[in-house]
């Protein structure tokens, strides 16, 4: 078996070049079997150490990355959930939009209608006054038609009034005159004794 010295990782093929976590060169080279001199063995051993340190700096920005990671995982399913959620709302609104819509679409409807009957409400204001007027004018003739029959009226009254007196007069003649003939007849039958003339409208006969 076979450990790394840079990143500690242990392998069970003896014949083994490569790590395969980090790559860190496992051949035991003359260096390592101790037949290097002193130099040459600090440097190697230098060398271990900086190899150990970049895998120590490798594993803490892994780490790091892998936190990042999850911190861009934990964002991302925050962010879906939002879009999730705002999907969600714009079905609602949509739903709401389309309702009052057609909500609107009704009420112009209702408008057009309401609007067409003022039109046709006008139109008949219009004729009922246009007939007032005339039948106004009408009532103003008649009235005036009226006047002149009761002046008339009053004209035949005058006349007959007139008349009547007229009459009254004549009749008050007459009874002067039926007076004076009673008074003639009385006068004609003292000279009885005289010789009956004919009247002149029995003379014909
Ligand atoms: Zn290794």
């Amino acid at each position: 078996m076979v450990q790394c010295p840079v990143c500690q990782s242990k392998s069970l093929d003896n014949q083994v070049k490569f790590c395969t976590t980090c790559g860190w060169n496992l051949t035991p080279n003359s260096d390592q079997l101790g037949q290097a001199p002193e130099p040459s063995m600090q440097k190697e051993k230098l060398k271990l150490s900086w190899a150990k340190q970049m895998w120590q700096r490798f594993q803490s920005k892994q780490q790091e990355f892998q936190k990042l990671q999850q911190q861009r995982l934990t964002l991302l399913n925050h962010v879906q959930s939002q879009l999730e959620q705002a999907n969600l709302e714009k079905k609602i609104l949509e739903t709401q939009l389309s309702t009052i819509s057609f909500k609107l679409e009704k009420k112009e409807q209702q408008n057009r209608q309401l609007q067409s009957q003022l039109q046709q409400t006008n139109r008949e204001r219009q004729e009922f006054q246009l007939q007032l007027s005339l039948t106004q004018l009408q009532l103003q003739k008649e009235e005036q038609n009226n006047l002149k029959l009761q002046y008339q009226l009053q004209q035949t009254v005058n006349n007959y009034n007139q008349l009547q007196s007229e009459l009254e007069k004549n009749q008050e003649e007459i009874a002067n005159y039926e007076q004076a003939i009673t008074e003639l007849q009385a006068n004609s039958q003292i000279s009885e004794s005289r010789p009956q003339r004919k009247n002149y409208w029995q003379l014909s006969d």
